[in-house]
């Protein structure tokens, strides 16, 4: 086994199983099963009873998906690790093991469309309210906050807004008024962005995206990072007593996650396991096509606002090189003239696919104004940054050439 201070990728292709594989299989197999037998009635009560560690039912836990637990372990540095059904899975399951009904939660409104949906509607609904607030402006979030507000939750680059937060004065803040914080870092992968380092307690990714390799499944990780022991956790009390610092994935895994019944399937723990393996290296070239694409879009006379925070002249600039080394993602905005225009570009593309998902291996577009963000008022989409005039670009890994070639001519 190596160890562990080699790079991400080394790291990545070196997990080591749990146990050793009767057939040295060198990928993970799929454990597509429901059940696990044990050699004795003795066993099979220790193994309930919580007095040794063993798979027994696959909503619970399964091999497959426990080796992708520990590579994101192993990729994050974190302390524990939690694979789910979706990325909504695994804020939803977060949320509703940390906060109870009449407590609150602040966050900004610039959320991904589904996550503002959860945090609009749903948690209201179950008596957990959530405090909107500019999360540019971190002093407003004092303003806000009582002694029922648990969690400061973020994303770390917002899409499609793309504005990058300053995560030191948000972890502060938080400390401060006695916040969690939680981040989802679905937009910068583990290889550019480390969590732990932040002082951010609980990270969460859609594994949907840059981790299953290429748009391959969908799935979530929750990661406890390891900077809060949970001593002073009021709702994890229960847990801590027998637990100690893993009460939070305890909780998780004896209530929340194993209640609601939102498991990933071994074949897609497979999947995103062998996404791992290559993912910084997809990240390196969608970054290069990206950067290069901001340029080319920069001289065209009629594209109008680009966005990108990793490029020179971003607003966001310094913060993308301090906190995700000048990667804050693969995503890019751009604006034409109207709304025909921007559906008329899109009908012309031949390379670069028309629809929504991001960090796929192939560039995709999508007019947010007409599709994502359709069932939300005009008003409101405007004061959420989406503009009728605007497209978003995931940047694939195709080679860079055919994606200008496709560009320039649609734009004609
Ligand atoms: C896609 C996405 C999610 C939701 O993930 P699913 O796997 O689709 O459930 C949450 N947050 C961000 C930032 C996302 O991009």
């Amino acid at each position: 086994m190596v160890e562990n201070d080699k790079g991400f990728t080394t790291k990545m292709l070196t997990t080591a199983f749990l146990k050793e594989d009767p057939f040295n299989s060198l990928n993970m197999p799929v454990y597509e099963t429901v059940a696990f037998e044990f050699d004795s009635a003795e066993d099979i009560a220790e193994a309930f009873q919580d007095k040794k560690a063993a798979h027994a039912y696959s909503r619970s836990s399964n091999p497959t998906v426990e080796y992708l637990e520990r590579k994101i372990i192993s990729a994050t540095g974190g302390r524990a690790a939690l694979a789910l059904s979706s990325g909504m899975a695994a804020i939803s399951n977060t949320i509703i093991a940390l906060v109870k009904p009449g407590e609150n939660i602040i966050s900004s409104p610039n959320l991904f469309g589904h996550t503002y949906g959860l945090f609009s509607k749903t948690l209201p609904d179950l008596g957990i309210e959530v405090r909107f607030a500019d999360l540019l402006n971190p002093a407003g979030i004092e303003k806000i906050c009582d002694e029922k507000t648990k969690m400061l939750f973020f994303e770390t680059v917002t899409n499609p807004q793309l504005e990058v937060v300053n995560i030191p004065e948000l972890v502060k803040i938080a400390r401060k008024n006695d916040m969690l914080v939680v981040a989802d870092s679905t937009l910068t992968p583990p290889n550019v962005f480390n969590a732990k380092s932040f002082g951010i307690d609980i990270e969460l990714m859609s594994s949907t995206k840059f981790i299953s390799g290429g748009a391959t499944s969908v799935g979530g990780v929750i990661v406890d990072t390891g900077n809060n022991s949970w001593e002073s956790s009021e709702i994890l009390s229960n847990f801590y007593e027998k637990k100690k610092e893993m009460a939070f994935i305890a909780k998780l895994r004896k209530e929340v996650f194993r209640h609601l019944g939102n498991c990933m399937s071994p074949r897609t723990a497979q999947l995103q396991s062998m996404g791992l393996d290559i993912l910084a290296l997809r990240v390196e070239r969608s970054f290069t096509n990206c950067l290069n694409l901001t340029e080319h879009l920069t001289g065209h006379p009629d594209v109008k606002k680009i966005k990108y925070p990793g490029m020179p002249g971003s607003e966001f600039y310094d913060l993308s090189k301090n906190q995700f080394g000048g990667v804050p993602g693969t995503i890019l905005t751009f604006d034409l003239e109207s709304e025909k225009a921007c559906f008329s570009f899109m009908n012309k593309l031949q390379v670069i696919r028309r629809a929504t998902n991001m960090n796929d291996n192939k560039s995709l577009i999508i007019h947010p104004w007409s599709t994502i963000y359709f069932e939300y008022s005009e008003a409101l989409r405007l004061e959420m940054g989406v503009h009728e005039t605007m497209l978003r670009l995931s940047v694939g890994i195709e080679d860079i050439d055919d994606l200008i070639e496709d560009i320039d001519l649609a734009l004609k």
